[in-house]
This record gives C-alpha cells, sequence and structure tokens, in this order.
C-alpha cells in the first residue's frame, strides 16, 4: 500500500512538474514554424514536425499519468449512477474512433448503481477503446452485465487479437504493453488506471482471452458502496 501511495504520489508530481517545460517545447517548435516557415527547408519543416509530434505525445503520456495519479486524490463521492448514461457519455468520447473503424457495438441494457460516475465513464471509455484497437477486423464489441448478491458484474468483450496466457495478468501493470507503438499507439496506462478505479469500487478486474479469437474484460463492482 505505502509503494503504492508513493508511486501515485510521484506519477502525480512528475506529470504536473513536465507539463511546464514541454508547453514551452511545443510552443516555440511551433513558433519557428509559423514565424520561419518560408525561410525553412524541407528537412527543417520536417524536423520541427518530429518536435511538436514527440511533444504531443508526451502532452497525452502526463495527460494519462495525472489521471492515474488522481484515482485516489480529491475523489467525488460515490452516488447513485445510471449506468446507461454513463455507457452512452463513454460512446460519445469515442464516437470518431467507432465511426472511422466502422466498429459495432453491442451492448445489455445498464442498471443503476452506486459508484463515482466519472471514473465510471473513464473505466468504459478505456476498455472499449482497446477493444476498437486492438484488432485487425472490423471490430466487434459486447458489453454485458450481470449480478450476484455482493455484486455486479461486467464485461466488455472483443473480436480482436487476443492476449497470450502469460500476460493476462501483467497488463494490468502500469507501463505494460506487448507491442511497439508502431504496431499499436499507446502508453500503457489505460488498465492500470482501470485496475485503481475498481479497487476503489472494491471489485475485481480479469481478462479472458484466446489469441487471434479476441478478449473479454471483467469487471465488478460491489454494492455495499456506501454513497459518502
Ligand atoms: P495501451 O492501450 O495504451 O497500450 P493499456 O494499459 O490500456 O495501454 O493496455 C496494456 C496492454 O494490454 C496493451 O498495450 C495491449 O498489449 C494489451 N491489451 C489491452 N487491451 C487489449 C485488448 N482488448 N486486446 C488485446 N490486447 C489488449
Amino acid at each position: 500500500a505505502r509503494s503504492n501511495a508513493e508511486l501515485e504520489q510521484f506519477a502525480f508530481i512528475a506529470s504536473h512538474d513536465l507539463q511546464e517545460p514541454l508547453r514551452m517545447i511545443s510552443c516555440y517548435a511551433q513558433l519557428l514554424e509559423k514565424k520561419y516557415n518560408d525561410k525553412l527547408d524541407k528537412d527543417a519543416r520536417e524536423f520541427i514536425w518530429f518536435i511538436v509530434d514527440g511533444a504531443h505525445r508526451m502532452q497525452q503520456l502526463i495527460n494519462e499519468l495525472l489521471i492515474y495519479s488522481r484515482v485516489n486524490k480529491n475523489v467525488k463521492p460515490f452516488t447513485l449512477v445510471k449506468g446507461q448514461k454513463i455507457l452512452m457519455d463513454s460512446l460519445k468520447n469515442l464516437e470518431f474512433k467507432i465511426k472511422d473503424t466502422h466498429a459495432k457495438v453491442n451492448y445489455d441494457p445498464m442498471p443503476e448503481i452506486i459508484a463515482d460516475a466519472s471514473q465510471l465513464t473513464q473505466l468504459f471509455q478505456n476498455l472499449i477503446n482497446n477493444a476498437i484497437k486492438f484488432t485487425k477486423n472490423v471490430p466487434e464489441v459486447n458489453i454485458t452485465v450481470s449480478e450476484n448478491l455482493d455484486e455486479w458484474i461486467f464485461s466488455v468483450a472483443d473480436n480482436g487479437i487476443g492476449i497470450q496466457n502469460d500476460c493476462l495478468e501483467s497488463i494490468f501493470e502500469i507501463f505494460r504493453r506487448l507491442h511497439t507503438r508502431e504496431e499499436y499507439c499507446g502508453s500503457g496506462i489505460g488498465l492500470s488506471i482501470c485496475k485503481k478505479i475498481i479497487e476503489r469500487h472494491k471489485g475485481r478486474i480479469w481478462v479472458e482471452s484466446e489469441v487471434d479469437k479476441g478478449s473479454r474484460f471483467i469487471f465488478t463492482i460491489s454494492k455495499y458502496l456506501s454513497r459518502e
């Protein structure tokens, strides 16, 4: 618990303090491009493009690190939330990706549950985003919900590339990725954010998968969360 708290604190400070110098790099690179465009040759413009692209990716990484470090920080209280609205919000946030990839997303009607609405939206968004991303086919995503006495059980299944057996647990660790950025973009932070969110909701998250067939991410949320 202590090393987790330290990691969170470190992630927060590092990501927060990195923002300012990064902003400077990207601002001045863009200024160079704008002001001296007609004086620069093709090579120089390409080099500036690499700086801007690198800075942009680093900004995304920092944003995700900040989300990771804030899962347990100044959190909103649990409230009764409409699962259906949460799912619709996360699909809306992925609207362009879903359109671009012609993904088909099927879902059960979602229940009302006690949870942190913005964290639950983030959770669905990360899992659906991965379901659409890690595939060579037209993505098909199936989202289900069931319940037992103590918990809600959700699943997000895809028809993607799948995950080999010996990596089913390690992918939830921060920065763990099974592919290069050239194959599939990403930073390896998404699933560790999911895990943290689920831990706050007193649940569990795991994945079942078959290589080349697809993956099913399953997570539970306790029914005993109290509205704070
Ligand atoms: P990112 O998506 O930024 O790489 P994540 O933490 O979301 O980071 O995922 C970690 C790794 O787990 C991914 O890089 C990928 O190798 C694997 N992974 C996650 N979701 C899926 C999925 N639906 N199908 C196949 N592999 C996945």
